[in-house]
């Protein structure tokens, strides 16, 4: 049941970015379209490499460069959007460009969204303070330590 919910949620979703293509003038391809697949089904925030495997493993055919092309005009329409991550060496791409916080763990990498109403207001609160105009979109990224990597540590101080 949840699976079907999953891919329903995927296919809707890959609908919704072919149509936006679409609407930028750009030609729906089917190179085009795994790669959007490919995005949807990583469902997280993947890395240009996460994506080309991703592809590949249902379409070998595909270059990389035709991949990494599509990813970055995915990029200039504003569908995905690039994280900057501090620290890591590899871009990460999100999939949800509405203003929320990606919270980072510092030891594996790992990257969670949380979203909250609250970050319109704290968005809001810091244009009022230094009259900057705020770039929304770019959201919030916060650094911390996951549980998993917490959980590790413990069972190492307890040794
Ligand atoms: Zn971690
Ligand atoms: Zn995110």
């Amino acid at each position: 049941m949840e699976q079907t919910a999953q891919t329903e949620q995927t296919e809707q979703a890959l609908e919704w970015l072919l149509e936006r293509l679409t609407l930028c003038d750009r030609r729906i391809t089917p190179q085009r379209v795994a790669v959007c697949a490919a995005i949807l089904t990583h469902n997280g925030h993947p890395t240009p490499m996460e994506i080309r495997d991703l592809v590949w493993q249902s379409n070998r055919s595909i270059s990389q460069a035709t991949i990494y092309n599509t990813i970055a005009m995915l990029e200039e329409f504003k569908l995905i959007r690039k994280l900057d991550i501090a620290g890591s060496e590899h871009t990460h791409y999100d999939l949800n460009v509405a203003a929320h916080i990606n919270v980072v763990c510092k030891q594996c990498g790992r990257i969670s969204d949380v979203h909250t109403d609250m970050i319109e207001a704290l968005f809001g609160f810091v244009a009022a303070r230094s009259n900057y105009e705020i770039d929304t979109g770019a959201g919030l990224i916060v650094y911390g330590i996951c549980t998993e990597c917490q959980q590790v540590q413990n069972a190492h101080t307890e040794d």
